[in-house]
């Protein structure tokens, strides 16, 4: 073997390529890292952290009116904006630093540059040259911009962790993950806030009844969707942004989020002068083992465009680094990946929509309960949760949990290690509730749906 300065050169430290750094270390390997921006990448910086902590905050003057009810009465809330922001970078900060020492304490040589490739075993990182056995692609993504007319005056989401002040008016892009959690966020915070999305059901590939649902509590929250709609242009005038959408309205706001969906970050990196194959939206294909179609450079995580989350960035890295240096051969198990969107309500998800489930498995069992939580008895809230269960007929078998309502992301955790374990209808049946909580209706829910 030619003499490398590094058995594996890791590009990107975010998600995945931290994990395939340290792993590939403690099992023997002499590894680098490149991060050209921040220690963490995407979900610790500008993605998962930072959106959860906002989606925290934003529910605390709603929790202080319903306190009410239960005997509690509050000053009205006042919001110092820049308070959070502050808290949240310097939680940021910290992060960053645990995983400068997470990449320390595994002998990882970390290199704050940006690395581009300049050829199969040879890379540019920060102008010094560095060469590589193995190289390892998991630069992630970053937010679609458009060409609408005046977009330099709209913000994505990287922005949006950065604003100075909380805008009052707010009009968001988009019908996606991004999208809807951000809406939240704002309209919790107090914003005004306006859903703008091209048609006619948000969440394009989650379960028809979720997506029905969640955007009637999303309406019943006060934020405003404006159903099969696009943005013609964007005009920055004296006190805002006037924004002509598609249906002839020009309406005023103070900010424009799109989150309309994220690119692979493979350009100008000498990716296809190396070989590597990109698909037509930029990422890089791979194969089953996350082998590039150059043998020794491999690719993992939002770049691959499979599941564009944290936990599957991190089970692809720890599958690489096992099958590199510990002599295994194994592919990661894409099947019932649970999800959450931190919307309000928030939503959990694992295993198969109704209508996935239909095509595949024909004929399904659907069992289906909404109802007022316990804790808004007493607040009046009208807001309801969804729950539901997709059953396989022939075998028994859950094929999907679905659920909108409080705590959704933490119930449907549980919920994925049933489906994983194959656990029938029957046995959620025989499992025993725990009394009084929203997700013992899991395991209470026994009349199917008249079949349609
Ligand atoms: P990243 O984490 O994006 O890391 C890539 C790193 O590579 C970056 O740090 C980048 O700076 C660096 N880089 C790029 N090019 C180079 C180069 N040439 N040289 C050196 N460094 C380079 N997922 C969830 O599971 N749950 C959530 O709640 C969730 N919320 C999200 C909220 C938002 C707003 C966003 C945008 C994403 C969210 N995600 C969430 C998705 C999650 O963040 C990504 O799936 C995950 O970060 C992907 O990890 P990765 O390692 O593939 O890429
Ligand atoms: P998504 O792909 O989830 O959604 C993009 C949205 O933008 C869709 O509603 C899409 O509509 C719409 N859209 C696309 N192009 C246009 C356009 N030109 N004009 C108007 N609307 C458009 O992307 P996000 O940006 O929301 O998030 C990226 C990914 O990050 C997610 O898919 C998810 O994997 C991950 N993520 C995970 C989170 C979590 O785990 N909680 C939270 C946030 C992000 P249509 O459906 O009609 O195509």
């Amino acid at each position: 073997m030619a003499d490398y300065d590094y058995d594996l050169f890791v590009i990107g430290a975010g998600s995945g390529g931290v994990r395939a750094s340290r792993m590939s270390a403690s099992h023997g390997a002499r590894v680098g890292i490149a991060e050209e921006r921040f220690l963490g990448g995407t979900c610790v910086n500008v993605g998962c952290i930072p959106k959860k902590l906002f989606s925290y905050g934003s529910h605390y003057p709603h929790a202080a009116k319903e306190a009410s009810a239960y005997g509690w009465d509050f000053p009205e809330p006042k919001l110092t904006w820049s308070r959070l922001i502050e808290n949240k970078d310097r939680e940021i900060e910290r992060l960053n630093g645990i995983y400068r020492t997470i990449l320390a304490n595994n002998n990882v040589t970390l290199y704050e540059a940006r690395a581009t490739l300049i050829d199969a075993h040879t890379l540019d990182v920060g102008g010094e040259k560095i060469t590589a056995d193995k190289i390892l692609v998991a630069t992630g993504g970053k937010p679609q911009v458009w060409d609408t007319p005046g977009f330099e005056h709209a913000i994505v989401s990287d922005a949006a962790f950065y604003l100075e002040d909380r805008p009052d008016r707010v009009l968001v892009v988009g019908g996606g993950y991004i999208a809807v959690e951000f809406a939240g966020i704002f309209n919790g915070y107090g914003a005004e806030t306006t859903l703008v999305y091209r048609g006619d059901k948000i969440l394009r590939g989650f379960d028809d009844d979720v997506r029905v649902h969640l955007a009637a509590e999303m309406e019943k929250k006060g934020i405003n969707i404006v159903w099969n709609t696009i943005i013609d242009r964007i005009d920055k005038v004296d006190g805002g942004l006037d924004v002509t959408m598609s249906n002839g309205e020009v309406h005023q706001y103070d900010q424009v989020l799109y989150a309309i969906g994220r690119v692979p970050n493979t350009g100008n990196m000498g990716l296809e002068e190396a070989g590597v194959t990109l698909n037509d939206s930029g990422a890089i294909v791979v194969d089953d083992y996350f082998q590039t179609s150059v043998d020794n450079i491999y690719a993992l995580g939002d770049i691959i465009d499979r599941y564009q989350l944290t936990p599957v960035a991190i089970g692809e890295a720890m599958k690489l680094a096992s099958n590199l240096f510990k002599g295994t051969r194994e592919k990661m198990d894409y099947a019932d990946i649970p999800t959450a969107v931190f919307s309000d309500p928030p939503i959990g998800t694992v295993g198969l929509t109704e209508e996935d489930a239909r095509d595949r498995y024909g004929d399904v069992e659907i069992y289906r309960s909404t109802f007022r939580g316990l804790k808004d008895t007493l607040t009046g809230s009208s807001e309801q949760t969804l729950m539901k269960l997709i059953v396989d007929k022939a075998s028994d078998r859950v094929l999907g949990c679905h659920m909108v309502g409080p705590d959704a992301g933490e119930i449907t955790q549980g919920l994925g290690i049933a489906l994983k374990c194959g656990a029938t209808k029957a046995q959620f049946d025989a499992t025993v509730g725990i009394h009084p909580t929203a997700a013992e209706e899991f395991v209470t829910m026994r009349e199917p749906v008249p079949d349609p």
